[in-house]
């Protein structure tokens, strides 16, 4: 009997959770396992790939996946049905705007295909651009209810990570936990950053000692570590101390904290909304403090003109925002929200670069030269005047005073607490990678 030649398939998925829920990595998690079990070998680790922060329908993190395997073609079919079956059993579909969606792709990843990767992660992308790319390339697509996940699940496939990127390994609870507090040995996780950092990054707070590897809500993650390699993840998740059972364990290759997001703007006139952005400009409003604690400017350019938030959360971006003056030269990185009726085009922002600090004068009127008093203006051009001595005078000016800025040149970002997936944190700065992994390490998941 003639053996059926072994195949790569591409299995990308999204859009699965709901706010009460479930998570899309836990289903990969599931996958990982059964597919194992089913002969398939991988060819990567999970790819956890974060689309466009700034869509308005995501549910939390925009967060898509793609599977990318070895198997015997013959064995494709199955694969294909267990997915599915998989999908289908750990959705919830119930949800509204839950709208799941599987691809499957056998063949090479085409040229179109990653562009259409990079636009999901940068903008706005249409079913009907995914449709079609599905149909070109060959690819074999299932959508449940509208099917919307059918974008971020091609968009995961052509998203192969080949510059930077990072890792992720995530902890799973189990059934009987999720919903409940999340208990671990805090002290442990102190002791994993001092031990593992920087190679992996964003695990407390460092403002506020918050725990930043334990999310809040109901999904099934007990924590998730960040870092710059699988052995470093690893290492760092030995060195927690859970105290509940961990279920199971994956160690996904991600596009966290690399900016892939951003997209650079030759000018204010190239900013469009939803569509993530980095702008230079000069400001030409100066920072104001809007109810809640947010401050707004504004910047221009040549071609236009639009206004920066630094909203509450960002905590450290908003202190440094707040300093800043007209005439200033930075570099806005952030989401770009609509116009609505109350406020233009506006971008949240990310991180704020400074190019050029102007000089911050102060305008007094002068001494009077006779009795060392400070001067009262005697009108628009009309000299000065001495209420003690009585001097005038229409030669003396106004005295310029340079202030010390309490500001540097420099990158800031927001805290690390309110810093999205994909903010490049400041200590990867340098870092980043140019390739994809040669080999994989051979325990990265469990079970
Ligand atoms: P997660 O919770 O896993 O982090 P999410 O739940 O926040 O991610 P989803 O529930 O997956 O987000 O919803 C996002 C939906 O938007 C998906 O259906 C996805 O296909 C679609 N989508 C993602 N990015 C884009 C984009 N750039 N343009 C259009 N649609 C997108």
């Amino acid at each position: 009997m003639l053996l059926k030649p072994m195949v790569t398939m591409h299995i990308g998925f999204d859009d699965t959770d709901s706010p009460r829920m479930g998570c899309t990595t836990y289903i990969a998690a599931l996958l990982v396992v059964k597919l194992h079990q089913m002969g398939a070998f991988f060819v990567d680790y999970p790819n956890l790939i974060r689309l466009n922060p700034n869509v308005p329908w995501k549910t939390r993190g925009n967060g898509a996946l793609c599977l990318r395997i070895r198997c015997n073609e013959e064995h494709t079919g199955e694969i294909m049905e267990a997915t599915i079956d998989t999908i289908e059993k750990n959705s919830d579909s119930s949800c509204t705007n839950t709208n799941p969606g599987v691809v499957f792709l056998l063949n090479d990843i085409q040229n179109d295909l990653r562009v259409f990767a990079k636009r999901a992660i940068q903008g706005i992308v249409e079913m009907k651009e995914a449709l079609k790319i599905v149909k070109t390339s060959g690819a074999e697509a299932v959508g449940i209810k509208n099917g919307r996940g059918i974008i971020g699940g091609l968009a995961a496939i052509g998203e192969t990570l080949e510059r930077d990127h990072t890792y992720e390994v995530i902890t799973y609870r189990t059934l009987k936990n999720r919903g409940t507090p999340r208990r671990i040995h805090i002290p442990s996780v102190t002791e994993m950053n001092e031990k593992t950092s920087p190679l992996t990054f964003n695990n407390i707070d460092s403002e506020t000692g918050r725990i930043l590897i334990a999310p809040r809500g109901p999904d099934p993650i007990l924590y998730g570590i960040r870092g710059e390699s699988p052995e470093a993840v690893k290492q760092a998740h030995k060195i927690i101390r859970p105290q509940e059972p961990i279920e199971r364990w994956v160690i996904f290759r991600t596009n966290h904290g690399t900016d892939a997001h951003l997209h650079q703007a030759n000018s204010t006139s190239e900013i469009k909304p939803f569509n993530p952005v980095i702008v230079q400009g000069d400001l030409c409003k100066e920072p104001e403090v809007i109810l809640g604690g947010h401050v707004i400017f504004r910047i221009k350019d040549e071609k236009g003109e639009v206004d920066c938030a630094a909203y509450e959360p960002t905590g450290a971006l908003r202190e440094v925002a707040k300093k800043l003056i007209v005439g200033d030269s930075i570099e806005a990185y952030g989401g770009v929200r609509p116009a609505s009726s109350k406020h233009p085009v506006t971008v949240n922002l990310e991180k704020i670069r400074i190019l050029k600090l102007a000089p911050k004068l102060s305008f007094s009127n002068p001494k009077c030269p006779h009795c060392d008093r400070r001067m009262k203006s005697m009108g628009k051009e009309k000299g000065f005047r001495c209420d003690k001595c009585g001097f005038r005078s229409s030669e003396l000016e106004k005295v310029v005073g340079e202030h010390e800025r309490t500001v540097r040149k420099g990158l800031y970002l927001t805290s690390q607490r309110s810093q999205r997936h994909l903010t490049k944190p400041l200590l990867r700065y340098g870092t980043e990678k140019a390739k994809t992994p040669k080999k994989m390490i051979v325990d990265w998941h469990f079970p």
